[in-house]
């Protein structure tokens, strides 16, 4: 019996776990911290051996292969330990992925992967049988093993990818890629683009890639690197032959002469962003043969993720707008950008070394106040006092609001887009989002 231990004792942990014991493996979970009630109970129901708040390296050393959760580090004693006594160390989607023959859609980036992945399996599902998991919901070993669906659309981070080694998703997504999370690739930015492109490493010309050919980091990666994949582009930009562009205000997606078309106008989710997100999804939708009209209608009814650029109110003719998933400078760029109105913008958190410039022409343009809400809200300043009339701050977002709901006036927008990460003063961007909309609803 071949033994598999799990390192982290989360979502896709325990659905590993027990996927892994249903296979017949010998199984157990070891978590340096606690694992929830909720998790805990399944290993006990199931049976499934596991500790907590310790690795036993007896127990974890004699494994034959290593599921690690992605958000442990490489770098911490235990990986290393199992990386020298050279154990295969894979990801979720790795080990899952070998136990099912569907279909499956891989979703990367580094802004937009849920929203597309939402929208990919908005479309898909009014025809096909699919799952949507990756980052969300329950996990995808766990669906291998209850639902055993036909398709998959997968949204998956860096660190799953890194690893990954067998992983040969039929399509492929990369949105977009911009510096993040650059702590976990030693700040070298190539490392970082290199993870994201694994998605593509096992792919063949029966496979395809589809990705922005407007963001100059991929297109650059593409012409050093070339992948096996049948390439499909999307663009704002240019013409595309093979892919998806614009068509005066109509989306416009080929593949191999067959056509669809649909005007942007129709589209539920505003923004620039959120027409190339359109864009990947269906080509996906084209490829896997969709039918047309099922398209349209689909992104005609499609609302969006909560946290993402969410409208959440009118008061006093007044838009309050939810994009606190916007914990990085590029998310930023394209909810100003999509601002129609003059805007009181609410932002700041946890900087990770965020460059400000990029914003400068739509602060200049569309913002009216800044309210600053962060522990540390001195960079902001610094980049931002001279291009506003009125710069606040304040460590309470109920404060935040009120501030914003004085300074706004008809036809203005209220837009929470922090360029930055939440956990100096909250519990995470959900936690930050729900405190927005109730401090809204409570005015
Ligand atoms: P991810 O899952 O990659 O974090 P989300 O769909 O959750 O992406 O969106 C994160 C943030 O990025 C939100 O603020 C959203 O409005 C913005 N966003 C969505 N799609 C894109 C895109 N294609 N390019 C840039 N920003 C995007």
């Amino acid at each position: 019996m071949k033994r598999l231990v799990v390192l982290g004792g989360g979502e896709s942990g325990v659905g590993t776990a027990l996927l892994g014991k249903a296979k017949g493996y010998d199984v157990f979970v070891s978590d340096k911290g606690k694992i929830k009630t909720k998790y805990r109970d399944v290993l006990i129901n199931n049976e499934i051996d596991w500790e907590d708040e310790q690795h036993t390296e007896s127990k974890i050393l004699n494994a034959d292969i290593i599921m690690k959760s992605p958000g442990i580090p490489h770098k911490v004693e235990i990986v290393q330990r199992l990386i020298a006594a050279k154990i295969p160390v894979i990801s979720e989607i790795e080990f899952a992925s070998k136990f099912t023959d569907a279909t499956i859609v891989g979703i990367t980036g580094s802004n937009g992967k849920t929203t597309t992945a939402s929208l990919t399996y908005h479309i898909l599902k009014q025809e096909l049988h699919v799952g949507l998991s990756g980052n969300i919901g329950d996990s995808f070993a766990k669906q291998v093993l209850d639902e055993d669906f036909d398709n998959y659309v997968l949204e998956i981070s860096s660190f799953q990818l890194d690893d990954c080694k067998h992983f040969k998703p039929k399509i492929a997504i990369i949105t977009n890629i911009t510096p993040d999370h650059l702590d976990r690739y030693e700040y070298d930015f190539e490392k970082y683009i290199a993870a994201k492109f694994r998605i593509a490493m096992n792919q063949d010309s029966n496979d395809y890639l589809i990705y922005d050919s407007d963001d100059n980091v991929i297109t650059n990666w593409l012409e050093k690197h070339p992948v096996q994949s049948t390439l499909l582009p999307f663009s704002l930009k240019r013409q595309i032959e093979n892919g998806a562009c614009l068509d005066k205000d109509n989306i416009k997606i080929t593949i191999d002469n067959n056509q669809i078309i649909m005007p942007t106008k129709d589209l539920a989710l505003e923004g620039k962003h959120n027409i190339k997100n359109a864009m990947a999804a269906s080509t996906v939708a084209h490829l896997l043969k969709i039918r047309k009209q099922t398209i349209r209608e689909s992104l005609e009814n499609f609302h969006g993720v909560e946290h993402r650029l969410e409208q959440v109110l009118k008061i006093n003719k007044v838009q309050y707008i939810n994009d606190s998933k916007a914990t990085n400078v590029n998310a930023t760029y394209y909810a100003l950008e999509s601002m129609d109105a003059p805007t009181v913008w609410i932002v700041g958190g946890q900087d990770k070394g965020n460059d400000y410039t990029e914003l400068f022409p739509f602060v200049n343009e569309k913002v009216k106040a800044i309210i600053c809400l962060g522990v540390d809200n001195e960079k902001l300043m610094k980049n931002f006092s001279s291009m506003v009339d009125v710069i606040v701050e304040t460590q309470y977002m109920a404060e935040a609001v009120k501030i914003a709901y004085k300074i706004a006036e008809t036809g203005d927008n209220v837009l929470l887009s922090p360029a930055c990460a939440s956990f100096d003063l909250f519990e995470n961007y959900e936690d930050r989002g729900r405190q927005f909309k109730e401090a809204v609803r409570n005015l």
